[in-house]
């Protein structure tokens, strides 16, 4: 990565802006899920011993109308996160004026300040959303450098990541950092054989992902709701299976194009009713009858996708392959969780979204090399586009050894 790394910053008595990605799922103000405040603490522990004053602030939900303002405060956050650092995370509960000021200019090295969620400011013409100058120009008054962590909105121009960065010097945090070198290095340098699987919903959502995946990848094994797209083109009946009809020309163009490196299951857990428990039968590819449709991939699909993954160096997935939420259909996503889980000697890395979750809620979370914090962004760097949040950060300066040396 060619971008300045919070190691590179001198932070010291510094006020520290860092964004990072608090968008936590909360039941009644309840933090169900605090994995994104885990993964932000070795950047904030970083910038409190190296003597930073640090103020962070993070967006949570979307904020349409003032009614959805108090479900969307940061408060629970700034406290989960206290207990987590052992240490008071003074927490003030606006985004812009003298209270928010004044309390910044209090701070003492070493201590944390936590402000409330940036998309607020969308209740006002989207300001924070639509990366409002004058927005960007105000928070990054605030303070003296800015780190962005948050690698879950890194795929959007916002003010509170690209605003601020082109205001101060500014680097990547660790995690971004750790973000960039897990995806980006099994796209771009991948250890072979690098074999992709993708399920998730629908073909539409990942056309760019397959096509950059075809380009890289040895094998892409696709489950999930958008094999019956590709099925269907191939002339097979799907009954009732979830099918982009206006994606079955692409999903033919792009089965050619893969010259055989695409591999769809071979048979499927089929039933008549979207439910969690609907009655269910496993059938070969080939028999799916009109009123039935695919919710999971068959055993014999999760055999050949083993077969497939043997000897992988490289695996990355993204998108359960069957509806994992119910009970019924999820043995095909815990399956592929299982399998890698084992696969000692190869990198796993899922790229956020829904394959995460599963992962996590089935008992997965440390079996991964890397589990992205990001959907939407690392399906984007899936897809090879640059991530607006990180090129707005200020680039390495070029080593002064005078050599080749790969000081950075
Ligand atoms: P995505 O966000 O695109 O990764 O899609 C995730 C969603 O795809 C999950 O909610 C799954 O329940 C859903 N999904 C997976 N397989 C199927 C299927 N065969 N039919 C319908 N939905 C599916």
């Amino acid at each position: 990565m060619n971008k300045k790394t919070v190691e590179d910053l001198i932070v010291s008595g510094k006020k520290v802006l860092l964004r990072v990605d608090f968008n936590v799922p909360m039941q009644d103000g309840v933090i169900t899920d605090d994995n994104r405040i885990v993964q932000a603490l070795p950047t904030i522990k970083y910038l409190l011993e190296e003597d930073g004053k640090v103020i962070l602030f993070s967006h949570l939900g979307r904020i349409k109308t003032e009614a959805d303002k108090p479900k969307n405060s940061l408060a629970p956050a700034a406290a989960r996160l206290s207990e987590l650092l052992g240490q008071p995370v003074k927490f003030v509960g606006v985004t812009r004026g003298k209270e928010l000021e004044d309390a910044i200019n209090h701070m003492k090295n070493g201590e944390v300040l936590m402000f409330e969620n940036t998309r607020f400011e969308d209740l006002d013409g989207n300001k924070e959303s639509k990366n409002d100058k004058d927005l960007g120009t105000y928070w990054a008054s605030l303070g003296d450098v800015f780190v962005n962590d948050a690698f879950g909105t890194a795929h959007r121009a916002h003010a509170s990541n690209v605003g601020i960065a082109t205001h101060l010097d500014s680097a990547a945090g660790f995690l971004v950092e750790k973000e960039l070198r897990y995806i980006g290095g099994a796209v771009d340098n991948p250890d072979r054989p690098f074999v992709a699987i993708l399920g998730g919903a629908k073909v539409s959502d990942k056309i760019g992902v397959i096509e950059n995946l075809l380009k890289k990848a040895d094998k892409i094994l696709i489950g999930g709701g958008m094999a019956y797209t590709f099925m269907k083109t191939l002339g097979y009946k799907i009954g009732t299976s979830i099918c982009e009809e206006d994606k079955l020309p692409l999903a033919k163009e792009l089965l050619e194009k893969a010259k055989g490196k695409i591999i769809l299951p071979v048979d499927l857990v089929v039933s008549k009713e979207f439910s969690a428990d609907a009655a269910h039968r496993v059938t070969n590819y080939s028999d799916i009858q009109d009123d039935e449709m695919g919710l999971d991939v068959g055993p014999n699909t999760i055999k050949l996708f083993e077969k497939e993954l043997k000897g992988a160096k490289t695996v990355v997935w993204n998108g359960p392959l069957g509806v994992f939420e119910f009970e019924a259909f999820s043995h095909g996503t815990r399956s592929i969780c299982e399998i890698l889980s084992k696969m000692k000697n190869a990198k796993t890395i899922i790229g956020g979204g829904d394959s995460a979750a599963a992962a996590i809620q089935m008992g997965y979370e440390k079996d991964f090399t890397h589990i992205s914090t990001g959907g939407g962004a690392s399906l984007e760097y899936l897809e090879g586009k640059p991530l607006p949040g990180v090129e707005a950060l200020a680039d390495q300066e070029p080593c002064d050894c005078g050599s080749d040396c790969g000081c950075h």
